[in-house]
């Protein structure tokens, strides 16, 4: 058989733990026996990581940025116990933090639908990507335990000395104060890679956050993403068929819960972090949530939402089986490849990774799923292989429709 021929590689950044075992699974089993893969891989195993003083992973982030597309595995974050464990030089920073900083992207998280699992809220029927910036708020925030009487002022002083001064609260008692902030400059990637990514997808954008109680704050976000729609994308919008339309959150939330889903759901930093809880929460299971960050300027990073399933690891370790779920990676891996083929014009990648998807829901839609998901399904539960035997299980179906 003719293997699918590749244009332009893919940067493959390896990780950690049990999604290391399955990143190779998926690659010997669904990916090389059908495909020319090209790709420039960078190992961000933790391993690697501490050898190269983290140095690889800001070489991976460049190569993101030469070639515009990226798959990366899930990897360890160190904590304190991590350094004991792996004998680390230092704590290292999340890589993903690091790349995402290295892009000034914002991360995409959508969930992987599929009819054995039901979502809560009976009336969704496509998945609702949730769009967070990722940068400031009150995740940067200076904050204050105010032990008794006083008053609280907020005070600007310009570079040219220019002042302002505004009374927060003349305390009569003890009571807490925050600052935080937010940048132009952020506030309009964000805007960008939102339109960036509706426009990619095809999918309407919605942006909500309470401008009409943050008049200054929340407003200027409302603003930034207006202007920049106006002058930037409303043409291009129209063109593919798809809206724009800001909301007040209130407003948002009920519409969110009335609709089918299908869209793109724009949020500030708090608000996304507890709306993508929610969301994804509602659509079942973590395992099958995927997660893109786009930057500005349109390079794209695929990835499992889910960590590298540490507790399944430390039995396969073991020599246990285990029955960890890889949709979540192996959808990441068919995001790229089909921007990838978009982006290099190549028909037969993205069909190819139109046709793995469809192998991987025909699979569990067939009644054959990990553990974790036969737990959920809605639909009788034919058999729950180990990781290995669930790939399998893709292969023939993807082999049947090649
Ligand atoms: P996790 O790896 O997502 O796993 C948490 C639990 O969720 C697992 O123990 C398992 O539950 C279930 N689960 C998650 N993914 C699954 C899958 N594919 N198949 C089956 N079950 C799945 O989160 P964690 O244990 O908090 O973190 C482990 C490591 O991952 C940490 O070192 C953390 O730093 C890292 N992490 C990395 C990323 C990333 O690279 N993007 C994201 C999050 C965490 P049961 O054990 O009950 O079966
Ligand atoms: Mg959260």
């Amino acid at each position: 058989m003719n293997r699918i021929e590749m244009k332009n590689p893919i940067v493959e950044m390896d990780g950690d733990e049990m999604t290391r075992v399955i990143w190779q699974l998926i690659k010997d089993e669904l990916l090389l026996p059908y495909i020319d893969l090209k790709t420039e891989y960078y190992d961000l195993g933790l391993p690697n990581r501490d050898a190269t003083g983290d140095e690889v992973t800001r070489e991976a982030a460049n190569a993101i940025k030469k070639h515009r597309v990226g798959v990366k595995c899930a990897t360890i974050t160190p904590n304190a116990q991590r350094v004991e464990e792996y004998q680390l030089h230092e704590m290292w920073k999340s890589p993903n933090a690091t790349i995402r900083a290295m892009l000034d992207g914002t991360v995409f998280r959508a969930p992987i639908v599929t009819d054995a699992i039901k979502p809560v809220v009976k009336n969704w029927k496509k998945p609702i990507t949730i769009a967070r910036h990722a940068y400031g708020d009150i995740y940067k925030a200076t904050e204050y335990r105010v032990p008794g009487p006083g008053k609280a002022e907020l005070l600007f002083t310009g570079e040219n000395g220019e002042k302002f001064r505004g009374t927060i609260y003349d305390f009569e008692c003890g009571g807490v104060l925050q600052g935080m902030y937010n940048k132009e400059s952020s506030m309009e990637s964000f805007a960008r890679c939102c339109f960036e990514y509706a426009l990619s997808t095809g999918q309407d954008l919605w942006f909500s956050a309470k401008d009409t109680i943050s008049k200054t704050y929340d407003q200027s976000f409302k603003l930034l993403f207006q202007k920049i729609f106006d002058e930037e994308y409303k043409a291009r919008f129209k063109e593919k068929g798809i809206t724009y339309f800001y909301t007040l959150i209130d407003d948002a939330v009920a519409r969110v819960i009335r609709s089918e889903g299908g869209f793109i759901w724009a949020l500030k930093n708090y608000d996304g972090d507890v709306m993508s809880d929610m969301v994804s929460t509602a659509f079942g299971s973590l395992a099958m949530m995927t997660s893109v960050l786009v930057s500005p300027d349109g390079n794209y990073e695929y990835e499992a939402a889910h960590g590298t399933v540490t507790r399944h690891w430390y039995r396969y370790r073991e020599g246990e089986k285990t029955s960890t779920n890889p949709i979540a990676t192996i959808f990441a891996w068919t995001g790229a490849l089909r921007k990838r083929g978009e982006l290099d014009g190549t028909e037969a990648l993205q069909q190819f990774a139109d046709k793995l998807e469809k192998a991987s829901l025909d699979t569990i839609e067939d009644g054959i799923m990990t553990k974790d998901l036969a737990a959920l399904s809605e639909i009788p539960v034919a058999e729950i292989p180990d990781t290995v035997g669930f790939i399998r299980a893709i292969r023939s179906r993807l082999e049947a429709c090649l």
